[in-house]
């Protein structure tokens, strides 16, 4: 024994574990990581350039206050500047967002399973994660986590789509939903993967946002943008939430590299959205093979796939382990894989075809 004060409530949190990386010693065939979402393009020649331009300023700080890409973030959302709040990637938004409003004795309510981040952020924070199961067919279950609110509850967490299944709610479902949740309880739409979302209904946060007192958005450069490296998200929130999270935000969270690589990012978006449309496309050849295979899942409106294998995803993954592929399992539930190079979605779509024979 030490005797070292320190908060007895952490002990509980389990530790956030990190998509597996590839392994290079399966013989000489090539490693996929496909267990973490990230962008398989390498960034683009201009992001690039800047990065190593900027290597020559890092005896400074980074501007506090993120100035240039508030400034790009806010025209091109049509907000004020004082709603868009910065974070190291939207983990740390989310964490903003959670201990802005929540502390000992409240409640942050959430599906689940969702994003594994979340009850470890919450838990941190001090309040206590009510996590609501998702319905049958893997969606957020709306009607359920309106039950669920008590009036310990000060924040609730929409991911959409969901991360690890893929789904995503209609604007219809959402908005009858918000109309019932207490004004003085936050929604937060998290948006990590709103590029790929093609769903015709699907809502779209800023736009909830504009219209209602009670909405944050998060939003990430790491999933269609490619920077997951580089640590840069932000949130847009209502005025007095967002003076909050930067009151409890790490000071200097966001490097200059990550600041000026999002600036950039924004301005040559065209050329981004041509690699989400690839790997959307990369995504439906995927979905058509599964169909074709009869694997059954959810429909997925993210960069990624959700088999929901059950007991037999431990050895699923273990076999796709062995044809080179690192996905993210979760034993007795299912597995998730990130649409990624071409190469890596062939051979999931092989491990479809050789379900189809079993
Ligand atoms: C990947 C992801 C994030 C973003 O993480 P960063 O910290 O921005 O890299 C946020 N929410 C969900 C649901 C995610 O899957």
């Amino acid at each position: 024994m030490t005797g070292l004060s320190i908060r007895e409530d952490l002990a509980a949190i389990p530790e956030y574990r990190q998509g597996k990386s590839a392994s290079a010693d399966l013989s000489d065939l090539e490693t996929y990581k496909i267990s973490s979402n990230e962008n398989p393009y390498t960034p683009l020649p201009s992001v690039q350039t800047l990065i190593a331009e900027l290597a020559g300023t890092v005896n400074r700080y980074p501007d506090s206050s993120g100035a240039a890409l508030v400034g790009a973030l806010s025209e091109q959302h049509g907000v004020a500047t004082e709603n868009i709040v910065l974070g190291s990637g939207s983990i740390e938004i989310m964490s903003q967002l959670i201990r802005a409003t929540a502390g000992p004795g409240d409640e942050v309510l959430f599906a689940w399973r969702s994003f594994e981040a979340y009850p470890m952020l919450v838990r941190a924070g001090g309040a206590e994660p009510v996590m609501v199961p998702l319905d049958a067919d893997l969606c957020h279950d709306l009607d359920a986590m309106l039950a669920a609110i008590t009036d310990r509850t000060r924040l609730i967490l929409v991911c959409n789509p969901n991360n690890p299944t893929g789904t995503t709610v209609s604007a219809e479902a959402l908005e009858r939903f918000l109309e019932q949740v207490p004004e003085n309880i936050t929604v937060v739409i998290d948006e990590a993967y709103q590029h790929f979302n093609r769903q015709e209904d699907a809502p779209v946060g800023v736009e909830i946002f504009k219209r209602r007192s009670n909405i944050a958005v998060a939003h990430t450069f790491s999933k269609a943008y490619g920077l997951a490296g580089l640590r840069v998200g932000y949130a847009i929130a209502p005025a007095p939430l967002a003076r909050a999270m930067r009151a409890v935000a790490i000071p200097f969270g966001v490097t200059a590299f990550a600041q000026a690589a999002a600036v950039l990012s924004l301005e040559v978006e065209d050329e981004l959205q041509v690699r989400v449309d690839a790997l959307i496309a990369e995504r439906e050849r995927v979905v058509e093979a599964l169909a074709l295979a009869g694997v059954s899942h959810p429909e997925t409106q993210a960069n990624f796939v959700w088999l929901p294998l059950g007991e037999a995803t431990p050895e699923a993954a273990t076999l796709l382990e062995q044809a080179g592929l690192i996905v993210r399992p979760f034993p007795g539930e299912g597995l998730r894989a990130t649409i990624a190079e071409t190469e890596a979605n062939d051979r999931l779509i092989a491990f479809a075809k050789s379900l189809q024979r079993n």
